[in-house]
C-alpha cells in the first residue's frame, strides 16, 4: 500500500514538473519568435507602423494583431520576408513602395535648438546647439518625427521619385 501511494506521489510530482516545464517554455518560444520577426525589421524605431518601435510591432505580428505591410521603411521586401516567416499570412499583391521622403532643414531659419536631433531615431541629423542643423539624406528614413518638434517650422519632407542620393541637400 505504502509503495502504491509512493508511486502515485512520484507520478504526480513528475506530471507537475512536466507541466511547469511546458509552461516555462512557452514564453521563451514566443520570445524567440519575436526575435526572429524583429530581426527582419529595419530597426529605425520610427513608429510609422503604429507601434512604438520595431520590437512592439514584431510582438503584434506574432499575436496576429498587426499586418505584415505596416512598415514603410521596410517596404515590400520586409513585408514579403515577414509573410514568408509567418507562413499562414503570406502577403497578397502589395502596392509599390512609396518613394521615401527625406527631411530637409532650411538652415537659414534653424535656431540650433537640437530638438530634431533628440527625436531622430536613426541619427540622421547633425548639428550643435545654436548652430544650424543638417539632415544626412542617405540616413533619413522619412519618418517625419523631426518635423513637429521644430519650433520654427524649418523642416520639411521632400518626396519624389529620384533616388535618395539625388536629393542630398547642398
Ligand atoms: S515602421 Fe518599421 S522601422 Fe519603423 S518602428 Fe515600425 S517596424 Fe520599425
Ligand atoms: S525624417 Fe527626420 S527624424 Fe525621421 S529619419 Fe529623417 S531626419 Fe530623422
Ligand atoms: S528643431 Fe528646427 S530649429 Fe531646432 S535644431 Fe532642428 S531644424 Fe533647427
Amino acid at each position: 500500500m505504502a509503495t502504491g501511494v509512493g508511486l502515485l506521489i512520484a507520478l504526480a510530482l513528475l506530471i507537475g514538473a512536466l507541466l511547469a516545464r511546458a509552461a516555462a517554455r512557452l514564453p521563451t518560444d514566443d520570445e524567440a519568435e519575436v526575435e526572429r520577426i524583429n530581426a527582419l525589421l529595419p530597426q529605425t524605431q520610427c513608429g510609422q507602423c503604429g507601434y512604438p518601435g520595431c520590437r512592439p510591432y514584431a510582438q503584434a505580428l506574432l499575436l496576429g494583431t498587426a499586418e505584415i505591410d505596416q512598415c514603410p521603411p521596410g517596404g515590400t521586401a520586409t513585408a514579403r520576408a515577414l509573410g514568408e516567416l509567418l507562413g499562414k499570412r503570406k502577403p497578397g499583391p502589395l502596392p509599390a513602395d512609396a518613394p521615401a521622403g527625406v527631411a530637409i532643414i532650411d538652415e537659414s531659419s534653424c535656431i540650433g535648438c537640437t530638438r530634431c536631433i533628440e527625436v531622430c531615431p536613426v541619427d540622421a541629423i547633425i548639428g550643435a546647439a545654436t548652430f544650424s542643423h543638417t539632415v544626412i539624406a542617405a540616413d533619413c528614413t522619412g519618418c517625419e518625427l523631426c518635423i513637429p518638434v521644430c519650433p520654427v517650422d524649418c523642416i520639411r519632407l521632400e518626396t519624389g521619385s529620384s533616388p535618395l542620393p539625388a536629393r542630398v541637400p547642398a
